[in-house]
């Protein structure tokens, strides 16, 4: 039934593209017949379209569980900016008040809402299951679906609970969504989720437009990130650092040093966020400073660089965050400062957690950092991470292809030279 719809026609009429990207249509025809679908897709790869395209096609409302509010609110514009017709996307989270809510009641019994996200808190709420029993659902999709993964970088435990909750809503197919694509992750995903059937499309993790640096982090690290920002002027970008002190630190220090930058954490409130965020998008600041609390799902095509002040927590979260540079395909620098004492630091932030979480905070740690002292290219090493091959000798965008290190064997032997 489904191979006679004209899907391309359909991507025409509704997003103005003239054709799919990778496995985007196979994707959604596997969804409209009716089947569980996992997607493994690097971030800027266009998962979105493979549940936005087929949620308006198909009958009922389709319900997206996303874990951020500003990425919910950023996706439901443009959508909405997409018809012209309003109440086609909505988001329910705890960011509404009783009026707007009731308003997402309405378009939703109305049929005009093709498109719910829910945040998985409210998708839980045993006081929400009524409405969501009170309406077709066309399929349920779960973006981000390694938040269910304490193996991912960014585990939600409130993702564990979505396919008991779906089991009291009522079934309907179900895609899963993730840029994350390590075995351990993935296994996690198909299994709470109970779609261990689904077809899997998996396309390749490569970004051969992102470069890949690292660099030793020295006392001179503001003076190096400083002079960057100033090589790249009018350039957008972003810097993240661990601690949200630090955020508001290097924000500081930037805009002392003209640099229109601003500062991003959660623990700024959320008028001061989305108004950051919406200066960022419109560039009336070229920098923001964030920690990882900023970014998810944010779609600004034109990132030009990703700084890392401090060593990330792991080599996925590495990839998502440097993965929001170049999202366009044109350049995207990144430069990671690594220092072995930040991760000693990092390691003793985990001390009092649960045993079981610190061995896995701790492999996590280990594997960054035989990324940042390897002299072997970037780019096998993090696509190894994700199961992919490299197989090309030299990617020539990354600082170990394009200035190889003297041998470590041999620096070893010169050593052992010299002390003798
Ligand atoms: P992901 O969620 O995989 O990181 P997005 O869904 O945010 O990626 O899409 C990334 C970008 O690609 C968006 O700007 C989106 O509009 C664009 N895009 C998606 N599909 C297509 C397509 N078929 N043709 C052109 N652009 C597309
Ligand atoms: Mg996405």
């Amino acid at each position: 039934m489904t191979a006679t719809i004209n899907l391309n026609e359909q991507l025409k009429h509704h997003f103005g593209f003239d054709s799919f990207k990778g496995d985007q249509e196979a994707i959604i025809r596997n969804l409209l017949e009716g089947n569980d679908t996992f997607v493994l897709m690097p971030t800027g790869g266009g998962k979105s379209l493979c549940y936005q395209l087929p949620s308006l096609i198909m009958e009922g409302t389709a319900i997206v569980v996303s874990p951020l509010i500003a990425l919910m609110k950023n996706q439901v514009d443009v959508v909405n900016g997409l018809s012209e017709e309003s109440g086609v996307a909505h988001y329910l989270n705890s960011s509404l008040n009783r009026a707007a809510i009731n308003q997402v009641y309405k378009d939703v019994h109305e049929g005009r809402t093709k498109l719910l996200y829910v945040a998985p808190e409210s998708l839980n709420k045993e006081d929400n299951l009524e409405f969501f029993r009170s309406f077709k659902i066309s399929f349920y999709a779960i973006d981000e679906a390694h938040c269910i993964s304490e193996w991912g970088h960014d585990f939600r435990p409130e993702y564990r609970n979505i396919r008991p909750t779906i089991n009291k809503i009522g079934a309907a197919p179900v895609i899963a969504l993730t840029a994350t694509a390590t075995d351990k992750v993935r296994m996690d995903i198909k299994k709470s989720l109970g779609i261990t059937d689904a077809k899997e499309f998996k396309s390749s993790f490569n970004r051969a437009n992102l470069y890949y640096e690292v660099r030793q982090k020295t006392n001179d690290i503001d003076k190096q990130i400083i002079k960057f920002i100033k090589q790249h002027p009018g350039k957008s970008g972003i810097i993240y650092c661990i601690s949200r002190k630090k955020v508001e630190e290097l924000a500081a220090v930037l805009k002392a040093n003209d640099i229109k930058a601003a500062a991003y954490h959660a623990g700024l409130d959320s008028a001061t966020r989305s108004q950051t965020q919406d200066d960022f998008l419109m560039e009336r600041i070229d920098v923001i400073v964030a920690t990882i609390a900023f970014g998810m799902g944010i779609d600004k095509p034109d990132v030009r660089f990703v700084i890392h002040y401090d060593i990330p927590k792991s080599l996925e979260g590495y990839y998502q965050e440097t993965g929001r540079a170049g999202r366009d395909g044109g350049e995207g620098i990144c430069i990671a400062f690594y220092a072995y004492k930040d991760l000693q630091k990092l390691e003793k932030f985990m001390e009092g957690k649960p045993v079981a979480e610190q061995d896995i905070g701790k492999q996590l740690l280990q594997e960054t950092a035989a990324y940042a002292e390897t002299s072997m290219c970037r780019r096998k090493v993090l696509l190894h991470y994700f199961g992919e091959e490299y197989t090309k000798e030299n990617c020539g965008n990354c600082d170990n292809c394009l200035h190889p290190k003297v041998q470590r064997d041999g620096q070893e032997a010169l050593l052992i030279v010299l002390k003798a």
